[in-house]
């Protein structure tokens, strides 16, 4: 197999500045669930550690999971859907009223009719849709590496590219909107190489991302999985903008899934206001050495507090249930070691999840119905835990005392 850990910097490219921060051990993909067939075969796994450079504070996986491994296998039942979730249905349309706001109409004018708005990573099209709802007449293009949420956004009416973001894809757009996307790309220096040729001149190039500092400082250890290939601050996107062409740049944060930075960029406008590096700089400041290793030890505590409270419930015969199958999850179950003779079943909603294994932990997933009244349970996905108690209040279940913000 061919090495692919992190030889120079994913964004400066320098090569003397790697540091390594935090390994979790080997690790399957996270959103890869297995059915019963697939339990029974040997299952890849990889280490699953980040370096962070000091050079310029990107943080990315030391060893990197081939792309068409993460998204193209037919195998691989990429679940989400941003149109499914209430949540983020709302989050995209205050983005798109956000590009509303702030990008002027004459900007969006610039070819005529022929007016090009891009998503890279669109999903499903539910963001697009909802920028097409403010400015009809107006082209979009999806690009989406997952055949599945590809022929959903087509059906949904948004032209869609299945596949990558590559050369000549586009040109002469107006707007490049990309969430929750530059993260998981496998180069993320020509990713934005190739939004800046595909823009015109004056274009507008807006980015959302998980923030680094929030993981950080949030204890998020979980949310760290080879799906998500970079972890940044403002401070590293704002210096590698500004390095390759971009400018008038600003930034915001906002609590989206846990913490997400929102960064807007212009083509060929040069310079940077002092007041915007300032606060990337302070926005960005648990990402070192010694942020990274307070993160560690919180996961090391988490695992020694779970393992505890899991002998305590063996000890008592009582079957544990974990609940939520969230990706997140399984970075956590795999990290604890934890199997199905820790944890009896993951319950979860989802039809796609329903009869399947957890990756690595090979713990069984069943409806929540199955799940007995007073049992003891194990929430997963922490950021929907509200939700999740009040779906589940009926049952009285018995909370394990987990939560990455607050390990005890
Ligand atoms: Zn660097």
């Amino acid at each position: 197999m061919i090495a692919r850990t992190m030889r120079s910097c994913r964004l400066c490219l320098e090569r003397g500045h790697l540091v390594p921060v935090i390994d979790l051990g080997h690790h399957p993909l996270a959103d890869r669930f297995l059915t019963a067939d697939q339990v029974r075969e040997p299952e890849v796994t990889y280490p699953l550690k980040l370096r962070l450079c000091t050079a310029c504070g990107y943080v990315g996986t030391d060893y990197m999971v081939p792309a068409p491994a993460r998204y193209a296998d037919p195998e691989v039942a990429y679940s989400y859907t941003a149109g499914n979730s209430a949540v983020s249905r709302a989050h995209f349309d205050e983005l798109a009223e956000a590009i509303a706001q702030r990008v002027p109409a004459s900007a969006m004018a610039i070819r005529g009719d022929g007016r090009l708005v891009v998503d890279v990573g669109g999903n499903d099209g539910t963001l697009l849709r909802a920028i097409k709802d403010r400015w009809p007449g107006i082209a979009v293009l999806n690009v989406e590496p997952s055949p599945a949420m590809a022929e959903l956004a087509e059906q949904n009416g948004i032209p869609t590219h299945e596949g990558f973001l590559g050369g000549g894809l586009f040109e002469d757009a107006s707007l490049v909107v990309t969430t929750n996307c530059l993260n998981h790309a496998s180069d993320p220096l020509d990713f934005i190489h190739q939004v800046h040729d595909g823009l015109v001149d004056g274009g507008w190039f807006v980015i959302e991302v998980p923030s680094a500092q929030h993981l950080i400082a949030d204890g998020a250890w979980d949310t760290i999985y080879h799906e998500h290939v970079s972890y940044f601050t403002p401070g590293a996107l704002v210096g590698v903008l500004s390095a390759e062409g971009f400018g008038a740049i600003e930034f915001s944060e906002n609590d989206y899934q846990g913490g997400t930075v929102r960064i807007w960029a212009r083509k060929g406008i040069v310079g940077i206001d002092d007041n915007v590096q300032t606060r990337a700089h302070i926005a960005s400041s648990r990402n070192t050495e010694l942020g990274w290793a307070e993160l560690a030890i919180r996961a090391g505590l988490a695992r020694r507090s779970l393992t505890q409270q899991l002998l305590e419930a063996s000890q008592d015969g009582e079957p544990v249930f974990a609940i939520g199958a969230a990706a997140k999850g399984n970075t956590l179950l795999n990290y604890c070691r934890f199997d199905d003779k820790w944890i009896m079943a993951i319950a979860d909603s989802s039809p796609h999840k329903i009869g399947k294994y957890a990756p690595g932990s090979h713990i069984p997933i069943i409806p929540e119905s199955q799940v007995p009244g007073r049992a003891r349970a194990l929430i997963l996905p922490w950021n929907i835990a509200p939700f999740l108690r009040d779906k589940l209040a009926p049952l009285r279940l018995r909370y394990l005392r987990y939560h990455p913000q607050a390990p005890t």
